[in-house]
């Protein structure tokens, strides 16, 4: 679904993203791993079509979305994206800030389809209410089905959990995953916390300085790190 080919992006003098390659698998949830400042958020950024690259190609379903000359704007990506703040409109219901993104639907598709997502993330009962009377893992909820609704291509999860306390992160995982897998979604999530890599990814991609270091399941990963800067981040942080 997803292919980045030797990317690159620069901010002054500084290479925020060094020939950075990385392919994902239709219904892959790929995470990326690393620590403040790696340039995991200007990955999402790259891939969602908020920053441009300075070389490399980054292609979406094998077309070229950015790269050799060629730039898909933003919201002709089919990429959805839930932000670690859910970002969502405090003036409207559940119900309306899933339907958002549905405007140019017929009416009675897009009620059966806000239907449909309220019953995946299981908030049928909550469906009138404002963000500000939901919990947070609610509000999660309302994000994730908000950026599902509109049948994204795939989804870009930028540090989904680090707004939720820490009893309510540890159940949101779990849940997260399982959406995610009901809906079928393609996905990269990026965190710097490995329990979390863990336990939602089918592929974790520990990324050092704007290079991914060493991909794969997290089993492997973490039984196998590769480098001693994979074995120094995974040791340090547990
Ligand atoms: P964090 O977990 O702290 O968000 P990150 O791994 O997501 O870190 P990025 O946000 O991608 O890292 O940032 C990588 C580097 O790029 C940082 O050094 C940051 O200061 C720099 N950077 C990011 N965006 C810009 C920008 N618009 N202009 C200049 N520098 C930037």
């Amino acid at each position: 679904v997803l292919e980045l080919d030797g990317v690159s992006k620069r901010f002054g003098s500084e290479t925020v993203i060094d020939d950075m390659s990385l392919s994902v698998r239709e219904g892959e949830i790929v995470t990326l791993l690393g620590p403040s400042g790696c340039g995991k958020t200007t990955t999402l950024r790259l891939v969602s079509g908020l920053e441009r690259p300075d070389g490399g190609d980054i292609r979406l379903r094998g077309e070229s979305v950015a790269g050799s000359g060629s730039f898909v704007a933003p919201e002709q990506r089919g990429v959805g994206v839930v932000f670690q703040e859910f970002a969502l409109f405090p003036h409207l219901t559940a119900r309306e800030n899933i339907a958002f993104g549905l405007k140019e639907w017929p009416a009675d598709e897009r009620e059966a389809r806000v239907d449909e997502m309220l019953s995946l993330v299981g908030l049928e009962d909550q469906h009138d209410s404002h963000p500000s009377e939901l919990s947070g893992g609610q509000q999660q909820r309302v994000a994730l089905a908000r950026s599902l609704a509109p049948e994204p291509e795939m989804l870009l999860l930028d540090e989904p959990f680090s707004n939720l306390d820490v009893d309510l992160r540890v159940k949101m995982r779990e849940e997260v995953r399982r959406i995610l897998k009901e809906a079928g979604v393609t996905a990269v999530s990026v965190t710097h916390d490995q329990e979390e890599a863990l336990s939602i990814s089918d592929r974790v991609a520990v990324v050092n300085d704007g290079r991914i270091e060493q991909i794969g399941t997290p089993e492997g990963v973490f039984q196998h790190p590769e480098s001693r800067f994979v074995a120094g981040f995974l040791g340090h942080a547990s």
